[in-house]
């Protein structure tokens, strides 16, 4: 349990094992690349989750007659199905991984042995939920499931019973069911089939929500065992808020409250609560000052939306000019602005996390297309068509799975992508443009956009990969894993001081190479303070890691003023 300014997040919240073992291993046979993955429903209730499976061409079906093609591979989701079900998906002819959870795996056995020996099954839990239907297949067309005690006081009389719980209910609940049920049989078998991991989180909330004034329930408006883990928060706490994401918060409450508990159902990935937590810290920071609270959300929209990102890429552009010796031209910084705007803020929009801004995120982004491109036609033909070509390269991007998907996705390629497009927009053009490629001057500025900007985006991939796996190994950190990330960018960063601290010596624009070289301190404190950190991406963090660019953007200022 972490605690913090009277803001408690639990211990238990975010994925159960066996949602979390589903994931990882959709997603590996995902990465492996080599044939399209399908999933018997969804694999989890929570639309950021589902989104992103989605964008990955990792497709639900109802059934294996749904799959569009035949070789590919069907996962079997952690809920489980029934026997007969699973006999025809084995027999049909695709691959099939079963995925089912463990501890859903020891309840069906439960039923299995009890209906064996002539038991009637009654399963405490919801009718409709795909666990509860997939149990009922093992009783061998002799169960019944009532969702509680009052519906278990309508069931007839039974010479043997064998009572057993849907994994994720409320044990109270399956208790005061079970004492019913025993009322209607001469002899009768309890099995507490509440798996673990959902009795922990049941105490720690029981336990948390007492004390609290305000508990905020985090996870998908469909999931069952959010909908539940709320319903019993309300018994427990005056005020309870589910919400899917940082932006339903109620604020007011969020200010007023003394203590907060956060906790967040078996299907809510940690990267969701983590951003829940950090926005009622920040929230709870600034308090009731109106003033910092409008400039906090300010800040937020210009973070979130790209702005802050592209100004990031405009300083570093006037940094490569100051570096190549071109006097500063604003047409150029402006192109730099809008071309890394317009590529990020589209890659944004088809990011299930910025979904609820992906129009404007999308209409901006060809706005700023539209821009680039006018600026560049006015620079020359040749630069129009290289603008052109880029910016279509990275809209493309993120559908590049549409016509790859038979190719294994490339390692680090998104990061590698990035870091050529700024290189691009940043020191080529202007080194391009006043016809200054042949200078080593020129060769310096794009190696050190491209390294500099590869360590930002390798920085910003690890601090959103690192609890859930969900982002590709397009990203390098994903790929390659934390070793080989540590190894790598502690080569760039000690490459790039060795070979400023060598023109330093050279005597090559020193004032210029020193400050770049103080510059550095900084990138290398980002680095440290990351790659020590479990997070997940936030404003803070964006802000923190695209403001080494402004930094150098001063230094070099102040050289130029030496
Ligand atoms: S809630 Fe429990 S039984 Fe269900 S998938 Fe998670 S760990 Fe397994």
């Amino acid at each position: 349990m972490e605690k913090e300014q009277d803001v408690t997040v639990a211990k238990s919240a975010g994925f159960c094992p066996g949602v979390k073992r589903a994931i990882d291993k959709v997603l590996e046979l995902e990465a492996a690349g080599k044939k399209p993955v399908y999933t018997i429903g969804p694999l989890i209730h929570n639309k950021q989750v589902t989104d992103m499976l989605a964008a990955k061409q990792i497709t639900a079906i109802e059934a294996p007659q749904d799959a569009a093609d035949k070789s590919g591979v069907l996962v079997i989701r952690a809920h489980g199905i029934t026997p007969e079900f699973q006999k025809d998906v084995e027999t049909h002819g695709m691959e099939v991984v079963d995925a089912t959870c463990p501890l859903v795996k020891h309840a069906q056995n439960i039923i299995a042995k009890f209906a064996a020996q002539g038991y009637h099954t009654v399963i405490v839990g919801d009718g409709g939920h795909a666990e509860v239907i997939g149990l009922l297949g093992y009783a061998k067309g002799n169960g019944t499931v009532v969702a509680g005690a009052e519906e278990a006081a309508k069931l007839p009389h039974f010479d043997k019973v064998n009572v057993v719980s849907q994994t994720t209910q409320k044990e109270s609940d399956f208790y005061a069911a079970a004492e019913e049920i025993k009322k209607h049989a001469d002899e009768c078998q309890i099995s507490n089939t509440i798996c673990q991991p959902t009795k922990d989180r049941q105490k720690e909330t029981v336990e948390l929500a007492k004390q609290a004034d305000l508990v905020i329930v985090v996870g998908g408006k469909h999931s069952a065992n959010t909908a539940r883990l709320a319903l019993l928060c309300q018994g427990l706490c005056p005020r309870v808020q589910h919400v899917e994401t940082e932006d339903e918060l109620e604020t007011e409450q969020v200010l007023r409250a003394k203590k907060i508990f956060i906790t967040a159902g078996a299907s809510t990935p940690n990267w969701v609560i983590d951003r829940v937590a950090a926005r009622v810290r920040e929230l709870r920071k600034t308090g009731s000052k109106t003033v910092l609270r409008v400039l906090q959300k300010g800040w937020h929209f210009l973070v979130k939306n790209a702005f802050y990102t592209a100004s990031a890429a405009a300083a570093l552009a006037c940094v490569c000019m100051r570096l190549e010796g071109v006097h500063t031209d604003w047409r150029l910084i402006t192109f730099a602005w809008l071309f890394v705007f317009a590529g990020t803020a589209f890659n944004r929009s088809t990011e299930a996390s910025y979904a609820k801004n992906k129009t404007f995120l999308r209409t901006a982004s060809f706005i700023c297309a539209a821009g680039a491109l006018g600026i560049s036609a006015w620079l020359g033909a040749k630069t129009l068509a290289l603008c052109a070509v880029l910016l279509a390269a990275g809209f493309f991007y993120p559908f590049r799975n549409v016509i790859t998907a038979q190719l294994p996705p490339l390692p680090g390629t998104k990061d590698f992508a990035t870091a050529l497009g700024w290189a691009f927009a940043c020191a080529f053009l202007p080194a391009y443009h006043y016809g200054l490629l042949s200078r080593k001057a020129a060769y310096l500025a794009i190696v050190y956009t491209m390294l500099l900007v590869f360590m930002r985006t390798v920085t910003l991939g690890f601090s959103s990969a690192n609890k859930d796996m969900i982002i590709g190994r397009e990203n390098f950190y994903k790929a390659f894993g934390m070793k080989k990330t540590k190894w790598a960018v502690t080569l760039i960063l000690a490459s790039l001081t060795a070979a400023l601290a060598t023109l330093c010596t050279l005597t090559w624009k020193p004032a210029l190479v020193t400050m770049l070289l103080i510059g550095d301190l900084y990138t290398i404190f980002i680095v440290i303070y990351y790659y020590g950190r479990s997070s997940t991406r936030s404003v803070k963090d964006e802000t923190l890691v695209d403001g080494q660019f402004f930094v150098l953007w001063a230094l070099s200022g102040l050289a130029a003023l030496l």
